[in-house]
């Protein structure tokens, strides 16, 4: 599934090629794909993107809002008009998301995956695409996109997402911070692999309960969190093995090749060499490395006078 780094990839492309542009229709080829009222997205122009999350938002000049969510196997495909003022389905296409076979390539789009077409008054062209529909478009006032995320936790970039915001998300459970990371009501846009691997580098054993993690520890995860984030949107993403998302030009991310410990069980720690062991935590895969990240029972927070809390 694409994580926060690869969804804010979409966005920084599907804003620097729809802001402007006009929709003149919209194809709605599955119906489980798209909820709302199409006929208010028409003559509509895009005037802004933004994401919470994994949560990907097209804000139209008349304040609706189109919410995108790429889940498994969600992709988006932009087509640029031809010379003659066609849509060029063979050339120039860009290609976001959940890999397409080689062949639709040539064949174009739509495909038997295209769930929904947007064209756009200058003729080029946006393809929802979803295997296994998973994922989809949804129409909404901003009364409506309030109440939609209400419950979702902070974005990890936004600013925000202070170590202080954080540790007050962990400081009352005791389930396992990896699971705890993991949860979209508490913090946004955060994954498997960014979770594994921010543990790691902060440390931190990732079966510790969280209300053990002091200020001090939470301050570090939170620093790991956002650069890894950072680090893997200037890669383009990550390209995991499932290969679940590619690029605009039908290439991997490269944030893979910096996996500290994700995926890597059985790999020689980057550190230390042990190692790198594969667990179930929350029926999620887990990997550390036994060495760097020991479980220590001793590790209480403390107290939060000390910590300049209250
Ligand atoms: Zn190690």
């Amino acid at each position: 599934m694409p994580e926060l780094p690869e969804v804010e990839v979409v966005r920084l492309f599907l804003n620097s090629h729809l802001i402007g542009k006009t929709i003149s229709n919209l194809e709605i080829i599955s119906p489980k794909s798209f909820s709302g009222d199409p006929k208010k997205i028409i003559n509509q122009k895009i005037i802004k993107t933004s994401r919470i999350g994994k949560q990907l938002s097209l804000h139209l000049a008349n304040n609706f809002i189109l919410l995108f969510h790429l889940k498994m196997t969600g992709q988006i495909i932009y087509s640029p008009p031809s010379s003659r003022g066609t849509p060029n389905l063979r050339e120039g296409v860009s290609t976001l998301g959940h890999p397409t076979p080689l062949h639709s390539f040539s064949e174009g789009w739509p495909n038997k995956s295209t769930r929904l077409v947007f064209t756009f008054s200058n003729k080029s062209q946006l393809f929802f695409n979803d295997q296994r529909k998973f994922g989809w478009v949804k129409l909404l006032t901003p009364d409506e996109l309030f109440d939609y995320q209400k419950n979702l936790g902070l974005d990890v970039l936004s600013s925000k997402f202070t170590s202080k915001y954080f540790y007050n998300q962990i400081e009352n459970t005791s389930r396992p911070i990896k699971t705890v990371l993991l949860d979209q009501n508490k913090f946004a846009g955060i994954g498997n692999i960014y979770a594994n691997d921010a543990l790691f580098l902060a440390k931190i054993n990732p079966s510790t309960s969280s209300n053990k993690i002091n200020l001090k520890k939470s301050e570090l995860l939170v620093h790991f969190l956002k650069k890894i984030m950072m680090d893997s949107i200037k890669a383009g993403g990550s390209t995991a093995k499932d290969n679940k998302y590619i690029h605009p030009d039908g290439s991997a991310g490269t944030h893979q090749f910096s996996f500290q410990v994700y995926q890597r069980n059985n790999e020689p720690c980057l550190v230390c060499q042990t190692p790198i062991k594969r667990i179930k935590i929350g029926g999620r895969g887990t990997f550390y490395c036994p060495k760097c990240q020991k479980y220590n029972r001793s590790v209480k927070r403390d107290a939060r006078r000390t910590e300049g809390l209250i």
